[in-house]
């Protein structure tokens, strides 16, 4: 193990949005964790070819940790639906085409969905962490968070098909909930939180 790199609790993370920066920095904070995003060390996002989260998130931070030199961490995530046998899955970015819009992509699930009664669906995230880019024992925490497709919108918060997961046990879409409630239930949060413990136990921090 990289005894350094874990004493100095500082972490990368394999990503350049400015939203997940901002809820890891709130979380890790308190432990006394320096996070920075991969584009304050100059570093390019890793591609995403595989065919499940986990590899993804493991791609990511190993891209990461490599090229930096810190422990470094990356999350996969995506809306997966039952009658659809899983999909958009990893390609919830992506389903209407490279460089979709959330319209586009919310457009080509309905039309997916259309006649279907079984409208099942639920966010999945995996968060990995590494020590190194040879880190033979990943950290490795998973989120789920369960709804269903509805086809008319609601809310204007979130993003992506948030307008469209509906929360049964709620009774409204996560585009009607403030990023402090979302974060409190949804499967990034849970994720996010599960990771942390590990970060605790396992590294000591
Ligand atoms: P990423 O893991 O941040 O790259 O997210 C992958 C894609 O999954 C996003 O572009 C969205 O389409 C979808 N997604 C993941 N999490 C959420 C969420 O909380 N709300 C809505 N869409 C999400």
């Amino acid at each position: 193990m990289d005894n350094d790199a874990i004493a100095q609790r500082r972490l990368l993370l394999a990503s350049d949005n400015p939203g997940k920066l901002a809820e890891l920095r709130a979380l890790l904070a308190p432990m006394g964790v320096r996070v920075e995003a991969q584009g304050a060390l100059g570093i390019r996002g890793a591609e995403e070819p595989h065919g499940t989260f986990v590899e993804n998130a493991l791609a990511k931070a190993r891209h990461a940790a490599r090229a930096s030199g810190w422990p470094a961490l990356a999350d996969d995530s995506g809306l997966c639906c039952l009658a659809l046998d899983g999909a958009p899955g990893v390609r919830s970015a992506r389903y209407a085409g490279e460089n979709a819009t959330d319209a586009q992509n919310n457009a080509r699930l309905l039309g997916q969905l259309a006649g279907s009664t079984d409208r099942r669906a639920h966010y999945h995230c995996v968060v990995v962490a590494m020590h190194g880019g040879d880190d033979p024992e990943p950290l490795i925490a998973d989120g789920r968070w369960d709804g269903e497709i509805v086809d008319v919108p609601q809310g204007s918060g979130g993003f992506g098909y948030d307008p469209h997961f509906w929360i049964p046990g709620l009774g409204c879409t996560a585009a009607t909930l403030d990023a402090h409630r979302k974060n409190r239930i949804s499967h990034r949060g849970i994720a996010m939180r599960a990771l942390a413990a590990l970060l605790r136990e396992r590294w000591g921090w």
